[in-house]
């Protein structure tokens, strides 16, 4: 899950990345109070969980109130890429002579830490990863050594940054690296990194993402944020009710024991020819309270035209599974019918549970294939 900017940076402050004096505003008039606060210039910037503001429009420069106002006004309430923004924060406008990118992520086939940094900033970089890859420094950072003054002065260095920012970014770098590593994020990114006219260095845009199951450990970092939430309707529902899920945009529902047999249904649903509305792993248990809540966010997602679910059972037993199945349905009232696969332990005395069971609303596949081939024809039949 993504953090908006000004919790990005305010993130970064608490680790001792410089960031420019600013503050958050929820109405024009607070705008103009935080703008007050700081002294002009200020500039104004869109809060939304989605990069490329600038570009659209979200980000403005204002030399006194008068300004203030009109921008916050047009900027509040503004569509950005489906965002709508609510929110915004007024920085002290910065001088600039260079932007610069730097960022953290995971490099999970190397099972590394991922540092890009580039003198070549303030742009995608996407961009300059195509249309000039050498002028992004990569390093790759075992996180058992994490990353030491040497290896960031070096990583600093075959950048080739301006001299002058070469001290203040060994150090920033190492200090993004400790709060990527501190709050379980998932990527840092600084785009752009600025140098100012005096030889300051500093994070004018903050982009950070974290592990939403590993939020709980760091509520001293995250408690203080609100709206720390998945933005998606269906996915917070879920998270209030224990689930593995992820919600996407077709109209086969999906239900798998285990992450690896639930990203393969996401996949056979795709192979043929249909659209999974999520990804749903119910995990060992799959007991009658578990298959009641899976049922309820999946039936709440209004694109949803079948439900397609299947397990293998393992230590899970399908016909505990069958009974859950038949339950859940007795308290959930489904929109869409229901196709379920069971295979595994127990499968014989499941699907005869199911057999007996069998509607229109709840139909048995011996294979995931033919499960998958009947729910989407039946979700391209609605
Ligand atoms: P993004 O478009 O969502 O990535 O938003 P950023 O915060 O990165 O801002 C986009 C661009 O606006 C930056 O690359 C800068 O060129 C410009 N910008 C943002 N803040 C300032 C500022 O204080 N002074 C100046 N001169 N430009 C700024
Ligand atoms: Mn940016």
């Amino acid at each position: 899950m993504d953090l908006f900017e000004y919790q990005g940076k305010q993130y970064f402050e608490r680790f001792g990345i410089p960031i420019s004096p600013g503050g958050v505003a929820d109405s024009v008039e607070e705008a103009v109070e935080q703008a007050e606060k700081i002294g002009y210039p200020v500039v104004v910037k869109a809060q939304v969980q989605v990069g490329g503001r600038g570009k659209a429009g979200g980000i403005k420069l204002a030399n006194d109130a008068d300004e203030v106002r009109l921008h916050a006004g047009n900027i509040l309430g503004m569509d950005i890429k489906g965002h709508v923004v609510r929110r915004l924060w007024i920085e002290q406008a910065s001088d600039i002579e260079a932007e610069y990118y730097v960022s953290l992520t995971l490099d999970r086939s190397k099972k590394l830490h991922f540092g890009m940094l580039s003198a070549q900033g303030g742009v995608d970089i996407e961009q300059v990863a195509e249309e000039s890859p050498d002028a992004i420094a990569k390093i790759w950072i075992d996180p058992v050594d994490g990353l030491t003054p040497e290896s960031a002065r070096a990583w600093v260095q075959a950048a080739d940054l301006d001299p002058r920012a070469e001290d203040a970014t060994v150090d920033i770098v190492q200090k993004l690296y400790t709060c990527y590593i501190e709050g379980d994020a998932t990527l840092a990114e600084i785009n752009p990194l600025i140098l100012t006219p005096d030889g300051e260095v500093r994070a004018l845009d903050a982009k950070v993402s974290l592990d939403y199951a590993a939020v709980y450990r760091h509520q001293e970092i995250w408690g203080a944020f609100d709206g720390l939430e998945p933005h998606d309707e269906r996915e917070r529902r879920a998270s209030e009710l224990g689930l593995q899920y992820v919600g996407l945009e077709g109209s086969v529902g999906i239900i798998a024991n285990g992450a690896g047999l639930a990203m393969s249904t996401v996949d056979i649903v795709n192979q043929v020819g249909g659209k999974p509305a999520n990804f749903l792993d119910i995990g060992g248990g799959a007991s009658a309270d578990h298959m009641a809540n899976a049922l309820t966010v999946i039936n709440e997602d209004e694109n949803v035209k079948a439900i397609f679910i299947n397990i293998f059972g393992g230590i899970t037993r399908c016909d505990e599974v069958a009974r859950g199945i038949i339950q859940a349905m007795e308290r959930v009232e489904l929109k869409s019918p229901i196709i379920a696969r069971l295979d595994g332990t127990n499968a014989t005395e499941g699907r005869a549970i199911l057999k007996e069971n069998e509607s229109e609303r709840l139909q048995m596949r011996e294979d995931m294939l033919s499960a998958a081939n009947a729910a989407v024809k039946i979700a391209g039949e609605s």
